[in-house]
């Protein structure tokens, strides 16, 4: 069986590599060399060893400390292992794993479109056809394979990002929430080492030059990107033609990580294929849940004040409340709100923000 999979992403370089052991699998890059542009962050929760064993070829830091300043310029300091990884190096890691395996990979080769039982690709303007037997859209927030079987377009943000040089932690990554500098959303400084880091915010540019200056951050290079926004109700499969990834909206709302859900998602696909399952029945039970609880987030966030979020960093700045934000990490939103929702006080505002 033939199996195509468009885009070399984190995503779909994972399902090529987990179904090449049993299938004839082509992967698709428009791109000459997989892993760029650079348009992430590149930070993973300690939930990366749930989907690969984490490794140092690819790794540019491990953070241990998240440092949360809310609008008054109040501190919460949360322990967390995170890995930094370099885009570009974790991509390729990625594809030689599918290659490895046994996937054929096309780079410089652009998808097109899709007929009964094929596929046309252009290499370098030359179309091409190819026998599908199965065709697998991993090609970012802009698929053109989830056209094929959506007719609307799924809601995007515009996560704007540098990388910068400033004086920094290396174990420490800073959130800052306030509606002045990023409104219904965060501010975040990653750093790669002392002296550099990737800084970003959802917002305008005006907004992202202002935060710069604040913070006398030096501009190195500019890595903006569209993060699509989770949509329960977007159609993931149809026929012979699956989304995953960013193609499929597999986006955690509240912070725009997609790289962890994304992969949980190919794992389900590949299963769902080798055991003959419902693919969208599999991938909602797995990450679905969790993705619908970052939404409802975010719709909530999305109407904090800055006194809500000073509210809500004073709730949190508490021993056993920091003890249970420490346990869970945030690609767990339901057990960490289960135990939240134990604590009066934040139960109430949990309530009271949730609607
Ligand atoms: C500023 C910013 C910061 C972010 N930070 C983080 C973070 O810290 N942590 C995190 O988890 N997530 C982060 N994200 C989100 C993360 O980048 C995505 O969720 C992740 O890249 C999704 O992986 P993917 O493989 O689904 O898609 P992508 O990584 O977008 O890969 C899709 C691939 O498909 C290729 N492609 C597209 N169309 C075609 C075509 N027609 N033919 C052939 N190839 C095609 C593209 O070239 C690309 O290589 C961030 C996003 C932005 C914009």
């Amino acid at each position: 069986m033939r199996i195509n999979i468009i885009g070399a992403g984190p995503v779909g370089s994972h399902a090529a590599y987990l179904l090449a052991k049993d299938h004839d699998v082509h992967l698709y890059e428009e791109h000459k060399e997989i892993g760029t542009p650079i348009q992430c962050t590149g930070l993973l929760t300690s939930s990366l060893t749930e989907v690969i064993k984490p490794s140092h070829e690819y790794i540019t830091n491990i953070t241990s400390n998240i440092e949360i300043v809310a609008p008054n310029g109040q501190i919460l300091n949360l322990k967390a292992k995170e890995y930094l990884v370099n885009r570009t190096l974790f991509d390729q890691h990625l594809a030689k794993k599918a290659q490895d395996a046994g996937a054929t990979i096309h780079t410089n080769t652009r998808f097109i479109t899709k007929q009964n039982n094929s596929i046309t690709v252009r290499n370098n303007n030359n179309p091409q056809t190819h026998k599908n037997d199965i065709l697998i859209g991993a090609d970012g927030a802009n698929s053109t394979v989830a056209k094929l079987i959506n007719k609307t377009k799924p809601k995007y943000c515009v996560g704007i990002q540098a990388r910068v040089k400033g004086t920094f932690n290396p174990s420490t990554y800073t959130v800052y929430f306030d509606n002045n500098i990023s409104p219904g959303f965060f501010a975040w400084t990653v750093p790669e080492t002392k002296t550099t880091a990737r800084v970003g915010l959802k917002g305008t540019s005006t907004h992202f030059e202002t935060f710069l200056k604040k913070h006398n951050f030096t501009k190195l290079e500019m890595q903006a990107g569209p993060i699509p926004i989770y949509n329960p109700n977007y159609t993931t499969e149809k026929h012979n033609i699956f989304l995953i990834g960013d193609a499929a909206t597999q986006v955690k709302a509240t912070t725009a990580g997609g790289i962890i859900p994304g992969m949980k998602a190919a794992k389900c696909l590949a299963q769902a294929i080798k055991t003959n399952q419902n693919y969208t029945k599999l991938w909602k039970k797995t990450v679905g849940k969790d993705l619908w609880l970052h939404l409802k987030i975010r719709h909530a966030l999305n109407k904090f004040s800055n006194n809500d979020w000073n509210t809500m960093v004073m709730l949190m700045n508490q021993k056993k409340v920091i003890g249970i934000l420490q346990k869970y990490d945030r690609e767990k939103p339901f057990k960490l709100l289960k135990v939240i929702l134990k604590e009066p006080r934040l139960a109430w505002f949990a309530r009271h923000a949730l609607g």
